[in-house]
């Protein structure tokens, strides 16, 4: 399937998802506007195809592409990435990763102290501390956003077998 065809395909899939999901009444976990946004965001920009660097989900990071050039490195094309839910946990690791890099970073550079490893630790269990008590407060909208996620890279994987089975034909 070509890139385009690929995503119509998982946009509409996502569309079945999220009308399912408001018609049943036992996901009240999740919402369904945050799970739409997530599937249509983690379509075009946390697709599996993470792992090309030059692939179409690479290049719609414009020039923040970069940051995917270990990720592609680390993970070969069609291997653990395309792995159901491991591979969403490992592109949403690998961005929270980053983004702990980026504040230790920011808070070393505005820290008073001297910088060491016990200050990074500190500053790194603060930080941590945080996003645990975020997550718990915003729980369903989490807990919807992750669900959109891999309910794309889902979608994603079902299409792959299928255009690998119809070019086996
Ligand atoms: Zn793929």
């Amino acid at each position: 399937l070509l890139y385009k065809q690929h995503c119509i395909t998982n946009l509409s899939i996502g569309i079945l998802f999220t009308a399912c999901l408001s018609m049943i009444d036992c996901t009240r976990n999740i919402i369904p506007w945050v799970f739409a946004s997530s599937y249509v965001l983690s379509t075009f920009l946390l697709s599996p195809d993470l792992d090309l660097h030059h692939s179409s989900p690479t290049q719609n990071w414009g020039f923040l592409k970069m940051i995917w050039w270990p990720y592609s490195k680390l993970f070969k094309h069609r291997g653990l990435s395309h792995a159901p839910l491991l591979g969403t946990g490992s592109r949403l690791l690998y961005l929270c990763t980053l983004a702990c890099l980026c504040a230790l970073i920011y808070d070393l550079g505005k820290s008073v102290h001297e910088i060491s490893w016990s200050s990074a630790q500190m500053l790194g269990t603060t930080r941590m501390e945080e996003f645990f008590s975020l997550f718990k407060r915003h729980e369903n909208q989490c807990i919807s956003f992750l669900a959109g996620t891999a309910a794309s890279d889902l979608s994603h994987l079902f299409l792959d077998a299928v255009s690998s089975f119809l070019k086996r034909l």
